[in-house]
Parts: C-alpha cells; sequence; structure tokens
C-alpha cells in the first residue's frame, strides 16, 4: 500500500471509519485544493457554515485537516482557511486495522474460552455464565436455550483477521 497514489475509495473508507461517512465529502472537497475558506466550503457545498464547520472540525479532531485564522477584509471577522491532510490518510487506516485485528483476536480468545448458548429461534446468543444466569431461558422470547459448536464462528473470525492481513 505504501508509496501508492491514494484512491478516492481509500480516503473515503478511512473517513468514514474515523470520522463518519457525513464528512466524506467535504474531505473529497478539500483535497486538491489549499487554504480554503470555510465560507467557500459551505457556499460550494450547499450547506450551511455552521454545518461546514462542525464537518470541518471533525476532520480536525481526527487530525485530518487543519486550519489557519484569517481576518476577513471586507466582513472584518475571522474566518477558518482549511487544508485536507492527506498525507495523514495511511497512518489512520494502519492504525484502523490494528484496533481492528485486535478487536478480532479478542473475540476469537473469547469464542475459544467460552461456551455458548443460543436460543431454539435464534434470537439471542449468551455465554454459559449469563446462560445459568437466565436459567436457560431466552430473555426475548422465553425459549430454551441450547449450546452452540462455535467452531464455524471461529473460522469466520479467523478468515476475516487474514484478510485484513494479506490486505496490509
Ligand atoms: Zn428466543
Amino acid at each position: 500500500m505504501r508509496g501508492m497514489k491514494l484512491t478516492k475509495k481509500t480516503i473515503s473508507e478511512v473517513i468514514s471509519q474515523a470520522v463518519g461517512i457525513e464528512a466524506v465529502d467535504v474531505a473529497l472537497y478539500l483535497r486538491g485544493k489549499t487554504d480554503v475558506s470555510e465560507l467557500i466550503v459551505a457556499d460550494d457545498m450547499k450547506i450551511s457554515i455552521q454545518e461546514a464547520r462542525s464537518l470541518l472540525y471533525k476532520l480536525y479532531e481526527k487530525n485530518l485537516a487543519k486550519f489557519q485564522r484569517k481576518r476577513d477584509k471586507h466582513k472584518g471577522w475571522h474566518i477558518s482557511h482549511w487544508d485536507f491532510l492527506e498525507e495523514n490518510i495511511l497512518p489512520i487506516q494502519k492504525k484502523l486495522q490494528e484496533e481492528k485485528k485486535e478487536q478480532i483476536k479478542q473475540r476469537i480468545e473469547r469464542e475459544q474460552q467460552n461456551m455458548f448458548y443460543i436460543c431454539t429461534h435464534a434470537c439471542s446468543r449468551v455465554d454459559f455464565e449469563k446462560a445459568i444466569e437466565i436459567n436457560f431461558k431466552c430473555p426475548e422470547c422465553g425459549g430454551l436455550m441450547n449450546p452452540q459448536d462455535n467452531k464455524r464462528t471461529i473460522e469466520v473470525l479467523n478468515e476475516k483477521l487474514k484478510e485484513i492481513e494479506s490486505s496490509e
């Protein structure tokens, strides 16, 4: 991945995960531009200045945008001028992947170390401790909770982990 030109898809995915899908458009809008006034962002994107600011600060909080406050000569007040920090996309993507891998590893460990019980109607799934607590009765429908073979779940989780590792 490193050294490759970033695709719009990669940028969109990282922004969606790190900031939220609502911030994707403003990031892509800023891409390739420099020092863009928040008033122009709002204008071009046809959103209110408050909305534009809110999205821009969300990017800023995740280190994906920076700004400078400048005094507007005509209006006499301070407005922010923004740059998209595209160079931070890959490091953030790496960090997100590490977090995802860690989550999956913990999930696999939990699956391997516990027995799970599933409702006959498949509306809930709990570990052994919880199953005892609820007397093997489904908290949703009152149906019987049966032990579940979680071999397939562990397989799927391992596949997910491999998929992430092979995309690195
Ligand atoms: Zn049930």
